[in-house]
């Protein structure tokens, strides 16, 4: 298997001669297991426009004022029917930017019912099995089963259903309730998570059904796109925007001048409504990442200070800040290639590889549709154009070679791509360096 990965990892050509192959290094770190997709997978990430009124000089994906390509009604329909499968708790709209797909609107509306169902079954869900804990609790007890000392759950190979823990629940809970038994439950799977080699990365958290939007934020002082914010607060959607540092001048050298202005419009717009806003349960985050060839600070440290400047220069506030590495393809690759930096930048994240990043790469627990309903791991792998294939099933060596869409698991099912191989190559390491990076931020503290 390793000879086919190195061979897939030249194809790519962000590779230095030197390096080991990605796959082969994480291999050799003993976490091979992690080069497969979850059993569950609980995030849909639709790119949905190429289409931006912004060309930042690092845009990964290649996006621009003059690209053209929409995700068409026909294919977001399918997105939102594969959404419905009941691992999967978090839509996340991305593009480009996503507020130019002529179908965004809609898109919204739609998404929101989609949660609104999933959050309805999962409180029948949850009802059912608060029942049946209490079944098991009112059988313990009448049967007088005291038990004196505390059962201390075999849980390093097990992960996260209630019933499994039925009897360490009773014997422990019969003061506390429900709440206690949850919480154990979870907290031991999150905690067994990191160390075994097995597929349940959604377990252990409580995953709430979400949509995600992410916007440039420059966007919402163009014509036709001020009522975004009210839109999204009545749709509870949690906003992850980007502003790539607190100072004008670092955000408009990447972003273009005059965009950090646009972009403080745009978060008070969000403040306006609510966003980030003790109390009012709704969520701005902001994506930050680095202005040239080097890692992105230590995430903690980067909020107290953005949280500090922005509140204290322009009265601005919001929830999380999610630190990302620049990923060496797209317009961030050409970049390098400019000024002749590329290996530069490849050894700084070879260097930092880290292995106890591996399990949380975001790749294994999503799927990541293109424009065309096209199916990936990633999208740095849609801008290097390296699709799931469905050969790469672990079960399934005589499968034939071909792309999957979202038409195909619309038809067969989620399980039909999960549990594959993931398609790794050298900018990957993108993903280990560090302190990890992902959608959702750095991967480990
Ligand atoms: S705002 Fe985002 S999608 Fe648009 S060009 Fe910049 S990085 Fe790319
Ligand atoms: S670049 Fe994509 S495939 Fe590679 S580790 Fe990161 S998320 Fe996974």
């Amino acid at each position: 298997m390793l000879a086919s990965l190195a061979q897939e990892q030249s194809a790519t050509e962000v590779i230095v001669p030197e390096h080991l192959p990605f796959a082969q290094r994480v291999a050799q770190s003993g976490k091979a297991q992690f080069l497969f997709a979850a059993e569950e997978l609980s995030t849909l990430q639709i790119n949905i426009t190429k289409r931006c009124n912004l060309a930042c000089k690092h845009c990964h994906v290649g996006a621009g004022p003059t690209r053209t390509e929409n995700m068409s009604r026909e294919i977001l329909l399918s997105c939102l029917a594969v959404f419905e499968a009941d691992s999967m708790a978090t839509l996340d709209i991305t593009g480009g930017a996503p507020e130019l797909n002529p179908h965004y609107r809609w898109l919204i509306g739609e998404a929101t019912k989609a949660v609104a169902k999933k959050t309805a079954s999962k409180t029948i869900d949850k009802t059912i099995s608060d029942k049946a804990a209490d079944k098991t609790i009112d059988k313990t007890v009448s049967a007088k089963a005291v038990i004196t000392k505390p059962v201390t759950t075999n849980s390093t190979k097990d992960t996260g259903h209630t019933d499994r823990n039925a009897a360490s629940y009773t014997n422990t809970t019969t003061t506390t309730g429900h709440a206690t038994a949850a919480a154990t439950d979870h907290t031991t799977a999150a905690a067994t998570d990191h160390t075994t080699a097995t597929d349940h990365t959604t377990h252990g958290q409580t995953l709430q059904p979400k949509i995600i939007t992410r916007t440039n934020l420059a966007i919402l002082s163009e014509p036709g796109f001020d009522d975004l914010p009210k839109l999204w607060a009545q749709h509870n959607i949690e906003v992850v925007c980007s502003l790539p540092h607190w100072q004008a001048r670092n955000t408009d050298r990447q972003r273009g001048e005059g965009v950090f202005e646009a972009a403080l419009t745009g978060l008070k717009a969000l403040n306006d409504v609510g966003y980030g806003k003790e109390g009012s349960g709704l969520i701005v985050n902001i994506v930050i990442n680095p202005g040239g060839a080097f890692l992105p600070p230590a995430q903690a440290s980067a909020q107290r200070e953005y949280k500090q400047q922005l509140q204290q220069r322009y009265g601005l506030v919001f929830n999380d800040l999610l630190a990302l590495t620049n990923n060496p393809v797209g317009r961030f690759r050409a970049f390098l290639d400019a000024r002749g930096i590329r290996d530069d930048y490849m050894q700084r994240l070879y260097d930092a590889f880290n292995p106890a990043t591996i399990w949380a790469v975001m790749c294994r627990t999503q799927l990541s549709v293109d424009v065309d309903g096209r199916l990936f791991d990633c999208d740095f792998n849609q801008v290097i154009d390296m699709p799931i294939r469905l050969s790469d099933r672990k079960e399934a060596s005589s499968t034939p070679d071909r792309a999957v869409t979202i038409h195909d698991v619309e038809r067969d099912g989620l399980e039909s791509v999960t549990g594959r191989r993931l398609r790794v190559a050298g900018h990957c390491y993108a993903c280990t360096a560090g302190a990890g990076s992902s959608c959702g931020g750095a991967t480990t503290s």
